[in-house]
This record gives structure tokens, sequence and C-alpha cells, in this order.
């Protein structure tokens, strides 16, 4: 971290400002220029508040030099995390794909889309039991029944579930579910990051559609710092002006995000566009950007889904954009 004081400091407060950088266990090295004195701080910086800082009456500007993230970030563990359960990973070279409904809606429905979408090539199978919808009357999830067939699902097909905790206070019906999805509503529910960080699950951590990079970066240090290190990051677009679409995918975001990190990076362009025929052409455009794997939301009947039919593929769709993510990743090296 730099400190770029402002012209004429008296000698009290800058000893002062040293001081309080110091209490921290920071030491300040002083670089006096011709018209201007810089402070480099050296150190663990992580306990510094820029803001206080910033508000100091010598200051004239703070910029942070390292990021505030550290267990997830790629300039202290430079390979790819691979992350997932059994063979069914993703990062490094193996791509994933989770597919599966919305929400679960029915024995008979989750148990097609699961046989299809495991026909076509998925690793994952994914459906709502507990759904965050905007309105209260909307259908929310056929929760605690909802992850049983999810797992009648597993058995028949031998897919591994993915499925969303919208509240800390049902986490005791999580246990058999492989994979826990943080949904774009609670990335920031530092609470329940802070909890996951116990659990021995992997997380996929999807990103706000009002949150940064770096927020989202920091939500996924909250669970490596509680201790769970097994986190997959998400793009699920973000909100903008454009209303074209129901989100805007942030595609840049992958190889941003890539460099940034070493944990895995998938991409959702169901919730991100939210019309199924954008979903092929960005699910592709997705491999090529890097990414790691896709989320996709299928269903056997989407003009009849109880949640998010517009932007839900039919398993047709569903395999032969699967053909078409295979010839890409061949392409791009991934398996
Ligand atoms: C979902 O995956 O069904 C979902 C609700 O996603 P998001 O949190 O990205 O809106
Ligand atoms: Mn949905």
């Amino acid at each position: 971290m730099i400190i770029i004081l402002k012209n004429g400091a008296s000698k009290e407060s800058v000893d002062k400002l040293i001081a309080s950088v110091q209490h921290h266990g920071v030491e300040a090295h002083t670089i006096v220029g011709s018209d201007t004195t810089v402070f480099g701080l050296v150190g663990d910086t992580s306990k510094v508040d820029i803001e206080l800082l910033e508000q100091n009456e010598i200051v004239e500007a703070v910029r942070r030099v390292s990021e505030p993230y550290k267990l997830v970030n790629r300039k202290f563990h430079t390979a790819d995390s691979e992350i997932g359960v059994g063979n069914a990973l993703m990062g490094g070279k193996h791509f994933g794909v989770i597919a599966g409904p919305c929400s679960v809606e029915s024995e008979e429905q989750i148990i097609e889309v699961a046989k299809r979408v495991k026909a076509a090539g998925a690793t994952f199978l994914r459906g709502g039991a507990f759904k965050p919808r905007t309105s209260p009357y909307a259908f929310r999830g056929l929760k605690a029944e909802g992850l049983r067939l999810l797992l009648e699902a597993k058995k028949e097909t031998g897919l591994p579930i993915v499925t969303e905790l919208t509240s800390l206070t049902n986490i005791d019906l999580f246990n058999d579910v492989d994979v826990i999805q943080v949904g774009a509503r609670n990335m920031q529910n530092f609470d329940m990051l802070w909890e996951l960080g116990k659990c021995k699950k992997p997380i996929l951590l999807k990103r706000g559609a009002s949150c940064t990079v770096q927020d989202l970066l920091m939500s996924a240090e909250y669970i490596a710092a509680g201790g769970n290190e097994d986190i997959i990051l998400c793009e699920r677009g973000i909100r903008t002006f454009e209303n074209a679409t129901r989100n805007t995918l942030d595609l840049s975001c992958v190889p941003v995000l890539k460099a940034k990190t070493h944990l895995p990076v998938v991409v959702d362009p169901s919730h991100a566009t939210g019309m199924a025929s954008l979903v092929a052409p960005m699910a592709k455009a997705a491999v090529v950007s890097g990414a790691d794997g896709l989320m996709l939301e299928v269903h056997n009947n989407p003009a009849c889904a109880l949640c998010d039919g517009m932007q839900s593929i039919t398993p047709d769709t569903f395999e032969s954009l699967m053909a078409d993510v295979k010839r890409l990743c061949e392409f791009e090296g991934k398996i």
C-alpha cells in the first residue's frame, strides 16, 4: 500500500500517521521526492483501513498495490485448483457441465431431465429446492421434498447434485448434497460464507448482480478463510443499464478472474441472458473465454416451468449444444 502525502504536512502529524499504521504491525518506508512525500507500507496491510487513511487531513491519496484477498489469490497459489466430486472436476484441464431445471418440480420432471442431461454429457445435476424469488407469491421451491427428489435423481443417474442454500437455518438438510450453491442474492451474506468455510463440500459461489470481480473474490476469501478452499466461482450476469437481456453477461470477467485467482470459473448463460435462444451462443462463447464449466437451465417442458421457463433450454437443445461444447473444449485443450 502506498500513501501519498499532501504538501506542507507538519512533522507531528506525519509521526502520528506513521504510528497509526505501525499499530497494525506494518512498517512505513518514506520516499521524499522534490515536491511529494510518499510512504510505502510493508507487511500485512489487510487490517489497515484505507477509507480512514484517506480522510486524514495530510493524506492526498492511498493506493493498494497488493490485493486484499490472499488464499484465493493466484500470486500465492500459481497452479489451477481442480474442484469437484470424484471424477467430476472443474479447473485445470477439467471442464464441467452443471445442468438441470431452475427448480425441482416433481419426481417425473427431475428424473427425466437428469437422465437426458446425463446422456448428453452433463457432469452435475442442478435443481433448486429452496428458491430465492423476487416475489413472495412466486413458487419458492419444494424445499426438503425437493432435496429428496434430487437424491432420487442422483441414485438413478449417478450425477452429483448442485443445489442452493438460501438460509443457514436449512444447512442440516444439505448433508447429502454434493455441491452447495450460494446464489447471487447471498453472495455477500458474510455470516453464511463464514459458516460454509467450516463445511467439507465444494461451494459454488455465484456473483452478485451488483458486485465487482473484487467483491466476488473477497466473498470467496471469506469461505477460504473459514477453512474451506473448495470454491467454484460463477459469473451469472450483472445489472447494467442494458435491458435487452435479463442481466449483462460479463464474459470478460472470465479471463480477468483466471488471472487473479486459481479457483475454477463457471459461466451461467441462462440467468445472464434470461432467454433460451441466447443460451447456446453465449455458452459457446464462455468456453472460448476460458471458463472451466457451464451452468445451464434445462427443462423438459419450458413453457410450463414453475420458474425461469423463458431461459430454460430443452433436453434436445442441450444435446446439440453439448456436441459443440465438446468440440470447443477439445480446441481449448480441456476434457
Ligand atoms: C439459480 O441458479 O437458480 C439462481 C437463482 O441463480 P442466481 O442466484 O444466479 O440468480
Ligand atoms: Mn433459475
